[in-house]
């Protein structure tokens, strides 16, 4: 006798209408998609890891709160190991926020167009997601923020500066109020600082036992480690308890610890391919000012947002053709027809501004 087909279970209903998160890997030279360093990490700093990894005993457990690089990271910082809480990328430290202080019944809110993480992530938590407009610079107001925050009053409200996929750095006045106003409603602001080594200003030094603020950072992009999946924030002692009861036990395994350790060591040398990059994206903007029919928005990041004007699907499809990936956000709420690309190394950068000279010419000219 077989027995009857039973209904296949389904993922939780509030679930089954979430996109998962894709940007394609396509197989291209020119790899400007997703942000990442081009820069491999430095030669001394691989050495140095795959040495402490060979010492390790892996019949046993990591360190459960990886002392040794929260102590290492908050020295870099100039910030107390209390304060800083490690994940498996900042996606995980995002996930362990948003399942602390988010979940059903709460709110989060978020200033569109920014980081798809932020609302995606506290979908899947069962955290409503209130979302809020950025002024026509991208910006946020201030004004507008605080009154979202009043009315709405969420658990947790995100600010992404330098902002992704717009480049767009908030003015310290505006984390401030924002701040303030988080404050005034029991909240919880969360800086998400992933390209804060790009920009000219960091919220790291508004962290304080008394303020309501977490800053999180990643090993992804400055520190050349997209690979490793480990990210960071910096928080009030009472936060980082918080998350520290939440995640996962011994989530960091022994060799992402010492690489994060070890990684801090060479901190001349992230410094100086942020400097790289941060000239190379002046390089880039100007060149992309300087081309008609495209509009280029200042950025605090490695990565520019441009809008063509015309069809960005087609211009986006063009440098695929040449070899060439950018993200394409041309269908994006707010940022129609505009492609994000990454800042590469000085021949990709040339690249990729050769093959949009000729996108473009394909895409007018048929
Ligand atoms: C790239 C990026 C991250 C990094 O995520 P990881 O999980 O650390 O790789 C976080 N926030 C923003 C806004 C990003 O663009």
């Amino acid at each position: 006798m077989t027995a009857a087909p039973a209904a296949r279970i389904q993922p939780r209903d509030d679930l089954l209408e979430l996109a998962g998160y894709h940007s394609p890997q396509l197989d291209v030279s020119v790899r400007l998609n997703t942000n990442e360093s081009p820069f491999a990490p430095p030669p001394a700093f691989m050495t140095e890891w795959i040495a402490a990894i060979a010492e390790h005993d892996y019949h046993r457990y990591p360190s459960r709160s990886a002392a040794r690089l929260r102590a290492a990271i908050g020295a870099q910082l100039q910030q107390p190991a209390t304060r800083v809480f490690a994940a498996n990328g900042s996606n995980e430290v995002l996930q362990t926020i948003l399942l602390t202080y988010g979940g059903a019944g709460r709110r989060a809110l978020v200033f569109e167009p920014t980081y798809a993480l932020h609302s995606h992530i506290a979908r899947i938590t069962a955290t409503e997601v209130v979302e809020a407009d950025r002024t026509d610079d991208f910006t946020i107001d201030p004004a507008h923020a605080a009154a979202m925050i009043r009315e709405r009053t969420p658990s947790i409200t995100f600010v992404c500066s330098p902002n992704n996929p717009t480049g767009t750095v908030e003015p310290r006045a505006t984390v401030t109020a924002m701040l303030d106003a988080v404050r005034a409603v029991g909240g919880l602001l969360v800086v998400d600082e992933a390209y804060g080594d790009f920009a000219d200003w960091s919220a790291l030094d508004l962290v304080d036992d008394d303020q309501p603020l977490v800053v999180v950072r990643t090993y992804s992009k400055v520190w050349s480690l997209a690979g490793l999946r480990l990210g960071f924030c910096v928080a009030p002692e009472w936060i980082v308890a918080a998350l520290d009861t939440v995640v996962l036990p011994y989530h960091l395994s022994i060799e992402k610890q010492l690489a994060g350790e070890l990684a801090l060591g060479h901190v001349a040398e992230m410094r100086a391919r942020v400097a790289k990059l941060v000239e190379e994206r002046g390089r880039v903007l100007g060149a992309l000012d300087a081309i008609v029919g495209i509009t280029a928005f200042a950025s605090g990041a490695n990565f520019v947002l441009f809008r063509v004007a015309g069809d960005g699907r087609a211009v986006w499809q063009a440098l695929v053709d040449r070899g060439v990936l950018v993200r394409d956000f041309s269908r994006w709420p707010r940022v129609e027809d505009c492609l994000r690309v990454t800042i590469g190394t000085p021949d990709e950068n040339d690249r990729f501004l050769d093959a949009l000279q000729d996108a473009l010419a394909e895409v007018a000219t048929p």
